[in-house]
């Protein structure tokens, strides 16, 4: 199977590099030369242009950094130059609607398509334990789970397109709600004299237990590998919260669904991705609710 890999940054690069040590021969592009380049050394083919990577591939990977770029290459030449039957999957984080269309597009070109975001960071593209949120026809979601499978651990086939993406931003605006929550309840906790050790041995034992309390405790201490006890490095930074959120928040509107607290969490994450914290660990919004 020859795989075209459109997209070689931060995530883009490690799944790359997944497939071809598992074999697979791979041709690879970006607009930036360096990553073309710094691919190459992974044993990625390199590609003068998108439409050069994907003449004779059977599968097409996008990895972009938001929706309008996948709309943009599906609609610039790229669909045309792949053989008809080609299997594009956008790995990419975009708005439901943008996956819709993208799907759309590449349907009406002759070719099968799927909308597969990951979640599980850099740290999982590099190990190749990503989780896949697909959303395609069971046919094209047949020919790709192996790929998936070299790249990630958890995959999951969400419905028709689009479902992929509604799983990722459904899930990471629970995630930005919970972590909010935690938060506030160390902060609360504190201004009534509850030490974080003490109320994180509570909280990781009672209802109140998740994974904001037990791995990505937004306080520094009781988790020593979590963010937060190492200068909020991420993790998942707080940058790509807000862009997931707001991705989010359009859901919520074109759903008309009363969503006020992933309304409350899209507005509060977007406040605090500023310059000084957008690379920071999105547990970090923690200062907003603390004292002084
Ligand atoms: P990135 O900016 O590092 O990589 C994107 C790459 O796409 C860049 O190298 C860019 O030059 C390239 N690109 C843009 N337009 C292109 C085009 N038309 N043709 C070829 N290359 C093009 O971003 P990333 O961190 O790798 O994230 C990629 C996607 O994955 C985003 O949608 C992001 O939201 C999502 N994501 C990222 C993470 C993370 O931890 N970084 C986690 C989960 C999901």
């Amino acid at each position: 199977m020859k795989i075209a890999f459109l997209g070689l940054g931060n995530m883009g690069s490690h799944m790359a590099r997944n497939l071809v040590g598992a074999g697979y021969s791979v041709k690879g592009f970006d607009v930036v030369d360096t990553a073309i380049k710094n691919s190459a050394d992974d044993g990625v083919a390199p590609a003068e242009t998108a439409e050069d990577a994907v003449t004779d591939a059977d599968v097409v990977i996008t990895m972009f950094p938001a929706g309008k770029h996948v709309l943009e290459a599906y609609s610039s030449g790229l669909l045309a130059a792949a053989q008809p039957g080609t299997l594009f999957i956008d790995s990419s984080t975009i708005a439901v609607d943008d996956a819709v269309e993208a799907a759309k597009l590449a349907n009406n070109a002759g070719h099968l398509t799927l909308d597969a975001p990951v979640s599980g960071g850099t740290a999982g593209a590099e190990k190749g334990t990503l989780t896949f949120m697909v959303g395609g026809r069971q046919d094209a979601f047949d020919k790709a789970k192996p790929l998936f499978e070299v790249m990630g651990r958890q995959i999951v086939h969400a419905g028709e397109s689009g479902t992929g993406q509604a799983a990722k931003i459904v899930n990471n605006m629970a995630l930005a709600i919970n972590t909010i929550g935690t938060a506030e309840a160390f902060a609360l906790g504190e201004n009534l004299g509850l030490s974080n050790q003490t109320l994180y041995d509570v909280m990781s034992t009672s209802a109140a237990q998740s994974w904001a309390v037990t791995t990505n405790c937004p306080v520094p201490g009781p988790v020593p590998e979590s963010p937060s006890s190492n200068d909020y490095r991420p993790g998942f930074a707080t940058g790509l919260m807000a862009k997931d959120l707001n991705l989010a928040r359009e859901a919520i509107e074109s759903t008309n669904t009363p969503a006020d607290f992933g309304l409350a969490a899209y507005r509060a994450y977007t406040e605090f991705n500023a310059e000084d914290t957008s690379g920071k660990d999105f547990s970090a919004i923690i200062a907003t609710k603390q004292k002084g």
